[in-house]
């Protein structure tokens, strides 16, 4: 590290648990943010603050005028334009050091296992059921440590899928992919603006942590936020032995 970046992050030096080293490792990872929107934002941000030294954001969106009211990482002037290419200007005026790369296209199954296999972390700040599981399809077949968000209304919830870990369940040990949910879209149901602001930067903290490697991740615990009472509530997930995305893998 250069005198500029030591100053730069020197609070995160100052932490003993962090130090030079730990400093070193984010300026060394690369992560993968899926959705640059109200949780993509807040997650990039603190990814790109922290020092991530290369952060790939993938939206296939633009940014709409009904976006701004919790998609920080967007602001007025750029309504219109593509969200990845917005939050890519953010997070390079927040940091300069680091390398943004802004994907700005609809992920499938082949593209997404490219982009998995190239990052050290994967963070799904999506809003839909069928690119979560996707997501964790890719995650779990190449041993990537996922970090979930979710945020509708007043509720968000926040998890980590790591497949390193043995025992620990995936997202669809959690959420099969053959059971029906509501897929409901923020932009018809309403979104709390904040609550995507503490779930994401939540995601941002889980994904620092391992690439780090130092304290306990959210791997096998479900944290869910009442955002209206602001009342969290913490349940043990375990591994559903029948899942047919990983229950094949022996970990
Ligand atoms: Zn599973």
């Amino acid at each position: 590290m250069n005198d500029t970046q030591l100053l730069r992050y020197s609070r995160h030096i100052l932490l003993d648990e962090i130090g030079i080293e730990g400093q070193q490792k984010l300026l060394a990872a690369q992560a993968l943010v899926i959705g640059a929107g109200g949780l993509g934002s807040p997650a990039a941000m603190y990814l790109a603050s922290a020092g991530v030294g290369h952060i790939t954001l993938v939206d296939n969106d633009t940014v709409d005028l009904t976006n701004l009211q919790r998609q920080i990482a967007h602001t007025t002037e750029r309504v219109g334009q593509s969200k990845a290419a917005s939050a890519r200007i953010t997070l390079q005026q927040i940091n300069p050091d680091i390398a943004v790369t802004a994907l700005n296209e609809r992920v499938d199954d082949a593209r997404l296992a490219e982009l998995v296999a190239q990052a050290d972390v994967v963070l799904d700040c999506t809003d839909n059921f069928a690119t979560r599981h996707a997501v964790n399809r890719a995650c779990v077949a190449l041993g990537k440590p996922l970090v979930s968000g979710a945020v509708i209304r007043f509720d968000g919830q926040v998890s980590v899928f790591d497949p390193r870990g043995g025992a620990q369940p995936c997202y669809s040990c959690l959420f099969p992919q053959d059971q029906q949910f509501e897929d409901v879209a923020c932009s018809t149901m309403g979104v709390f603006a904040p609550l995507v602001g503490v779930v994401g930067a939540m995601q941002a903290a889980e994904a620092l942590k391992l690439l780090m490697g130092v304290g306990a991740s959210l791997a096998g615990r479900l944290l869910m936020l009442d955002g209206l009472h602001m009342e969290w509530t913490s349940i043990a997930v375990g591994r559903n032995g029948d899942c047919p995305v990983c229950a094949t893998k022996k970990n």
